[in-house]
C-alpha cells in the first residue's frame, strides 16, 4: 500500500461513532472499526486559527520584507522556537519535507561522483534528493526497528561516499550510537531524517540534534503539521548558511544573516523552497503543542505494550531506545508473512485494523530506482563507470524485504480513548493466538 492509499484507508470512516466493546466471545470486539487519526490537525484549534487570521489581517502572507517584531514573522519566529526545541543552533523552515532534503544535501555539498548510503526502506525523497543533486544512492539493510542496520553499513563504504543518511521511521530512533562511530571513524556527514519522528529522541536527545545536519516533514500524516512544510536544524553555521541560500534562489535573506552572523559564502545556484507566514503561523502553533501531543500518544502506546506483555511469546519491533520512542505504532512480530497476514485478517474482524509497516517504500524494488530512470538520459548519477555498474533490486536486500514482510502495525493516537486501548489489547488477545495456529 502506498502512502496516499494508507492514509485513505486510515481516515475513511473517520466520523463514525467509536461504540464499546461487546462481551468477550460474542462477535467482535468492536461494532465499528477504530480509525487512525492524524495527530497535528486533530489538535487544531484557536491557537492556529488566530495565527492564521492575524497574517490575514496584516496583509503579509510573505516571509522576507524586514518586518520582524511588527507580528509579521511568523515563519522567522517558528524557526526559533524549533531550533530551540529539537536542541540545535539554527533551523530553516521549508515548503516540504522533500525540499528540506534537497536543502541539507545541497548544503552537504553532496554531488557527482559521490555516494551516500541510505536504508533501503524510506520514503521517496530521502533517495530523490540525492539523485537530484546527481549523486548515487546505495542501500544498507534495515533491522528489526526498520531503520538503519549499522551492521550493514561498513560494507558499502568506498573511498566515494560522503554521508549516511539516518532515517527515523514511524516514531522510532534508528540505533544512532554505531552509526556515528562509523560516520567518525570514515570521516562520512550523517543526515538525519526525521520526517516520521518529529520530537522523538534518543539517549535523552532530540532527534535531529545528533547527526550533522536533520529534516523533518510538516505534511498532514507526520507528528505535527500543516498540511505541507518542513524544516531543517543544523548547528554548523556553514551547513546552515548553504541550505539558507538554498532554499531562497542563492541568496542569503537579512534574518539568516543575523542568525549567522557573518556569510562565509556568496551565491549559487539554487530554488525556492521558501515556507510563506500562513504556514509558518499554524506551525508556530503546533510547535507549541508538541510535547503535549507526543506525551499523550506515549501514554497510550505504553498502556497498549502493558496490556500485551502478557501474551505468550508476543514481540515487538526493536526499539533502541523505548523512552525516546513516540510509541505508534505499536508493530507485533511474527515468524512467517502468513502469521502475519493472518493476523491482519483476524483484526480486521475484530474491527482494530492493523497493517503492514507503511508510509515507505522498498525503494531498491521500485521500478524507476531498480531501471535508474530520470528525466535525462545522460542524468549523472547513472553514467559513471560505478552508477552503470551498480545493481538495485530485490538482491541488494533481502534481510528487509523479509522483516518487513513479518510485522504487523497498530496505530496509536493521542487521542485514543482508554475504551480504544481496551479495544486493541482484547482484539491482540482474540486474534494473536489464532495467528500462530493457522
Ligand atoms: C514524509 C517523508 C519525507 C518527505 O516529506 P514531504 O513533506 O512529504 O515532502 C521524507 N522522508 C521521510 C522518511 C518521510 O516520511
Amino acid at each position: 500500500m502506498n502512502r496516499r492509499k494508507f492514509v485513505t484507508a486510515v481516515t475513511a470512516g473517520a466520523t463514525l461513532p467509536r461504540l464499546s466493546a461487546q462481551p468477550a466471545g460474542s462477535g467482535p470486539v468492536r461494532e465499528q472499526p477504530l480509525t487512525g487519526e492524524f495527530w497535528g490537525p486533530l489538535h487544531y484549534d484557536e491557537a492556529e486559527r488566530s495565527q492564521v487570521v492575524e497574517v490575514l489581517d496584516l496583509r503579509r502572507p510573505f516571509r522576507f520584507g524586514g518586518r520582524t517584531g511588527t507580528g509579521a514573522d511568523k515563519v522567522a519566529t517558528f524557526e526559533k522556537e524549533f531550533a530551540a526545541k529539537i536542541g540545535t543552533r539554527f533551523a530553516l523552515a521549508v515548503s516540504s519535507g522533500t525540499t528540506a532534503l534537497e536543502s541539507a544535501v545541497a548544503a552537504l555539498a553532496l554531488g557527482p561522483g559521490d555516494e551516500v548510503i541510505l536504508p533501503a526502506w524510506t520514503w521517496h525523497s530521502t533517495c530523490t534528493a540525492i539523485v537530484r543533486a546527481c549523486a548515487l544512492p546505495v542501500f544498507a539493510e534495515v533491522d528489526e526497528s526498520f531503520n538503519l542496520d549499522p551492521r550493514d553499513v561498513e560494507a558499502r563504504i568506498t573511498p566515494q561516499t560522503k554521508a549516511i543518511f539516518a532515517v527515523h521511521l514511524q516514531g522510532n530512533p534508528a540505533d544512532l550510537d554505531p552509526i556515528l562511530a562509523i560516520a567518525r571513524k570514515h570521516k562520512l556527514r550523517v543526515l538525519e531524517d526525521c520526517a516520521q519522528s518529529v520530537g522523538a529522541s534518543y539517549k535523552g536527545r532530540r532527534l535531529g540534534s545528533l547527526g550533522h545536519i536533520a529534516i523533518y516533514s510538516h505534511q498532514e500524516s507526520k507528528t505535527i503539521s500543516s498540511g505541507e512544510g518542513g524544516s531543517v536544524v543544523t548547528s554548523d553555521p556553514e551547513l546552515y548558511e548553504r541550505a539558507c541560500r538554498f532554499h531562497n534562489v542563492g541568496n542569503l535573506s537579512t534574518v539568516h544573516q543575523q542568525a549567522i552572523g557573518e556569510a562565509r559564502l556568496g551565491p549559487f545556484v539554487g530554488t525556492n523552497a521558501r515556507m510563506n507566514e500562513v504556514t509558518g503561523g499554524i506551525m508556530l502553533a503546533q510547535v507549541r503543542k508538541l510535547d503535549k501531543i507526543i506525551a499523550a500518544a506515549r501514554a497510550n502506546a505504553a498502556r497498549v505494550y502493558e496490556g500485551l506483555a502478557d501474551i505468550p511469546g508476543i514481540r515487538f519491533r526493536l526499539r533502541p531506545d523505548p523512552a525516546g520512542d513516540l510509541g505508534s505504532p505499536v508493530f507485533i512480530r511474527f515468524e512467517s508473512k502468513a502469521q502475519r497476514d493472518r493476523f491482519i485478517g483476524a483484526m480486521k474482524a475484530e474491527n482494530v485494523p492493523v497493517s503492514p509497516p507503511s508510509g515507505s517504500v522498498i525503494l531498491p524494488t521500485t521500478p524507476y530506482i531498480e531501471n535508474k530512470v530520470t528525466v535525462h538520459p545522460a542524468w549523472p548519477t547513472w553514467n559513471t563507470p560505478r552508477g552503470k555498474s551498480i545493481q538495485y533490486g530485490a538482491a541488494c536486500c533481502p534481510r528487509t524485504i523479509d522483516i518487513l514482510s513479518r510485522f504487523a502495525g497498530i496505530a496509536v493516537g493521542p487521542k485514543y480513548t482508554s475504551r480504544d486501548i481496551q479495544d486493541i489489547i482484547a482484539a491482540v488477545h482474540k486474534a494473536y493466538p489464532a495467528a500462530l495456529k493457522g
